[in-house]
Order: C-alpha cells, then structure tokens, then sequence
C-alpha cells in the first residue's frame, strides 16, 4: 500500500459532536496502523453557518480526547492550507478544467424555477432533482449572460443512464443508479464551493488515499467518483461507518442523547474513557478487553472488524465505563489532581466569585450556594416546582421554549440570555419573577439563588440542556402533540421578535 494519508474533515458549525470524534478515532487508528499521517481539515464552505468559535471548540475538543493530528490548520503542513476558505483559488482553476471539457455547465435557473420543478416532480412521485434545463444554452448566450453579470450556478453533468459501482472496504460493491444522482451544483453564486466539489478537490490535493466517513455519505460517493474520473485521477479507497445511534437505534440526535463533547467534558467525564467508549462503537479489541487506550487500539486496530449493524451510544454505559476509569486507572493523588482541575477552572470561577462573595459570610457557605455549579442534574422532584400560580404545564411550556430559544442564540453571554427571558415572559404574559421560577429550579434546584441568568450563561448551553430537559421530565414531560403547537408557537414568537 503507498502512502496511508486519512483525514477528518469537519464543518464548523456547531458544538464539537462525538460522532466526529468517533470518525476522527478510526481515521487516527488506521493511518497509524500504517504508518501514516491523519489529517484535519476545515470544511468551512457554508459561510453562512461557519464560525470561528466553533472551528476551535472541535480542535480543542479533539485534542482534550487525545486525537492530535499530524498535518491541519493549526499545525501546518506541506499540503495546506488546511481550512476550505483559503483554498478558493485551487477550486477556481480547478472549475475552469472541468467547464473547459464541458463536465461541468453554467446554470442560471432562477430558485423559484427549481422549486416549482421540485414541486412537480414531488407531485409525480418522479425522481427529484434538475433537469438540465442550462445544458443546452449556447456558448454565446452563455458568454453574454456572464457579461450581464446574471446570477448563476456551476453545475456537473451526471450521466443519465446506467449505474455508478464501487467498492466499498466494509460493505463491498455498491450499485447505485445514475438517474438516482442528481446533476450536482459544485459552484454555488457567490463564487464558492459546495462541499461535494471542494472535498474531492481537496482529498486528491492532500493525497488522501483512503475516505473513512459516516455512513450518510454513501450516496454522495458517486458524485465524488465521478468527478475523480472526469479529472482523470485515481480515486481513493472508501469506508462508510456506522452511524452511531440512539438507544432505540434512531440516529444519534442531541434531542434524545447529550451529543457535544463538551457536554461529557463539562459533566466530569474523563476525555481516556469517552474516547475508549468511541472505540467500542462497532468495533472489539481482539481479546474481547473492554478497557483500552487509542494507543492499544491503535496497536490492534483491524478496519475489517469494525461491524456494521448500528453502533448504539448509550450514556449509561459510558457512566459504567467513566466509573471503572476512575476507580481502577487514577491514584488518589491523579484523582485529587484531576478533580481539582474540573472543579476550579479559572475561567469559570472568576465569572462565579464575583457573583457568589457578597452573599456568603463564610467559605462554608459556598456550597449550599453554589454547588449546583459542579452538579450535573439537581436533584429535584415534582415538589420543587410547586407555585401558587404556575400549573405544571405552564411551568414545561416556559421551560420548552426556553431551551428552543437558548439553542438558537448565537450569543451565550448573560444580556443575551436576559433579553431572551424579558422577551419570552412578555410573550407568554407572565411576570418575570413568574417566568423565571421554573428556571431556577431547573437549572440550580432552587427558588431562590444566585442569578439564574448568570448561571446558564456560565454552565454553558450543553448542561443547561441537560437540566431543562431533566425539569420538563419531571413537571409531566412535553406530548408529541403539544410539542407541535409548541413549535409553532416557538416559531410566531420567533417572528414576531425579527
Ligand atoms: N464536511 C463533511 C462533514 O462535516 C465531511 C464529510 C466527509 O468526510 O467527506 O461531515
């Protein structure tokens, strides 16, 4: 085998998601196995919905796991640069090539053109999808549309007959037909890449020789296969993983199960037990050992083994797995050290003391103030959330939108949060001593503490989720049918703040 180059190619627009760890795991595995470098780069084409603070949340989240890499954009390399932004040049000249040889098209179909086609086809039961309507513009309609300066596409040419065969390292030859691929827009009209264009550009240009990825890319794979043969390069091996999956086997989703890193960083997890976890997912050690390092893993590591039926990420036997961590591998000077480190975070405790020192007459007053800062869930009942006025289900509703609105902010700092409270209770005509009793319950398992917005804003999005959830279980939970008209009126509340 030459060369073994894996990668891991995040878009950073979100929180660090374990299942990018997991992919990021198996990649790291199997290029060391080989002797080979992993990679990460930054797919950041959707300029919309990237942000900075997310690209480094996933690097610090992936270093706090143990899975550095050898070539990315904060180490460099001789491949860079490692983020998608500062490669538009590459996938400029490159477009050029392919509409040079007539692969690729310019399509200046309008968005209403293509959702009354998509409307048509829906109603149809026809396949979805463009219907090359551009492809036949001449080369002077072409050029003086361009010289007008209309809006338009770069799409690829997909053949209209037959199927697209692959092989793939876990699951074999995969068919899929053509007229199921549609003719794919690899230049959207601000210039930029779409994802399938500037990832095949990139993976021949880094010289990945083998793409292990989730398992929801399978159908994309033809597109990318076609492009390489439209390029006339080699294409690399292909491996489409499990997705990992809840309990009740639906796709991994932070509604059912914690899914950002930094949730399971947060709640005391030890980064050497989440990422030993990740390496269960579908797969064994050969000796059956559940307790393994990535570098014992890395040492066994067979991609052969890896099984397809759907991987299950279940948080209690992760908190199984975390407790024989913590009992079996840390001395108690490691446990006091490590603990210490969780508890007292500068960062954090600068933002908690100022708010905690004027209420306390002695350090031992701290923790029945505070403690629900180090907590996971408080502990709380029915009880807890007893109000003259306030019916459970009024108490679920504030909570549910709450949550909805908090997930939605950008911006996590304690005016925001504010705003978004003063707002909600004014939409819901409630007072806001009212509307904020539930959420102190919630989030610091009293009526009466120090400032609940301060305290979200500081716990972070992940374990106020958390306890917002846990509270809403408790007041009686949200039906499927309330939720719906809780959505819709999340989303009028929504409209009505625009
Ligand atoms: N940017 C894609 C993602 O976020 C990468 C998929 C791939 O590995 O090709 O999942």
């Amino acid at each position: 085998m030459h060369n073994v180059r894996t990668r891991i190619a995040p878009s950073p627009t979100g929180d660090p998601h374990v299942g990018t760890a997991y992919i990021a795991l198996f990649n790291r595995c199997f290029a060391k196995q080989h002797g080979g470098e992993f990679i990460l780069r930054i797919e950041d084409t959707d300029q919309a919905r990237s942000t900075e603070k997310s690209e480094q949340d996933i690097l610090a989240a992936l270093r706090w796991l143990g899975l550095s890499w050898n070539e990315g954009p904060d180490v460099g390399g001789q491949f860079g640069p490692y983020r998608q932004s500062e490669r538009s040049e590459l996938y400029q000249e490159q477009i050029k090539h392919l509409l040079e040889t007539g692969h690729a098209f310019h399509c200046f179909c309008s968005a209403q053109r293509l959702t009354e086609l998509r409307n048509q086809q829906m109603a149809e039961k026809a396949p979805v999808g463009y219907d090359g309507h551009c492809l036949g513009l001449s080369q002077s309609e072409i050029a003086d549309r361009l010289a007008a300066g209309e809006e338009h596409v770069i799409r690829m040419r997909v053949p209209s007959e037959g199927d697209c065969q692959f092989h793939d390292m876990l699951r074999g030859d995969i068919s899929i037909a053509w007229q199921q691929v549609d003719m794919q827009v690899l230049m959207k009209s601000d210039g930029l890449p779409t994802y399938h264009f500037a990832n095949v550009v990139d993976d021949h240009f880094m010289q990945i020789s083998h793409v292990i990825r989730g398992e929801e890319w399978i159908n994309s794979t033809p597109k990318h296969l076609l492009l390489y043969q439209y390029f006339g390069w080699e294409a690399p091996n292909y491996c489409h993983m499990p997705l990992l999956r809840n309990p009740d086997k639906s796709k991994l989703s932070k509604r059912k199960n914690p899914t950002s890193i930094n949730y399971y960083r947060d709640m005391g997890y030890l980064p050497e037990a989440l990422v030993n976890y990740l390496g269960m997912m579908g797969w064994t050690m050969p000796d059956g050992r559940e307790m393994f390092s990535v570098q014992e893993m890395t040492e066994h590591f067979d991609l052969m083994r890896v099984s397809l039926g759907g991987p299950v990420f279940d948080v209690e036997k992760l908190d199984w797995l975390n407790g024989k961590y913590i009992r079996e591998t840390l001395s108690d000077e490691a446990f006091m050290q490590q603990f210490a480190q969780w508890a007292f975070q500068p960062e954090k405790m600068q933002r908690i003391v100022p708010l905690i020192r004027d209420r306390i007459e002695r350090f031992s007053d701290i923790s029945p103030l505070a403690g629900f800062f180090l907590s996971g869930l408080p502990e709380i009942t029915e009880h807890s959330f007893v109000h003259k006025q306030l019916s459970n289900e009024q108490m679920c509703k504030s909570l549910q939108l709450t949550l909805w609105q908090l997930e939605n902010s950008r911006a996590f700092d304690r005016d925001t949060i504010e705003q978004h409270c003063v707002a909600l209770a004014a939409h819901l005509d409630m007072k806001i001593r009212d509307f904020l009793f539930p959420l102190f319950v919630a989030v610091t398992g009293k009526p009466v503490s120090t400032s609940v917005i301060d305290a979200i804003s500081i716990i972070g999005l992940d374990v106020t989720r958390a306890r917002l959830r846990h509270a809403i279980t408790i007041l009686g939970g949200v039906s499927k049918k309330q939720a719906k008209a809780l959505e819709k009126e999340f989303q009028d509340f929504q409209q009505s703040g625009d």
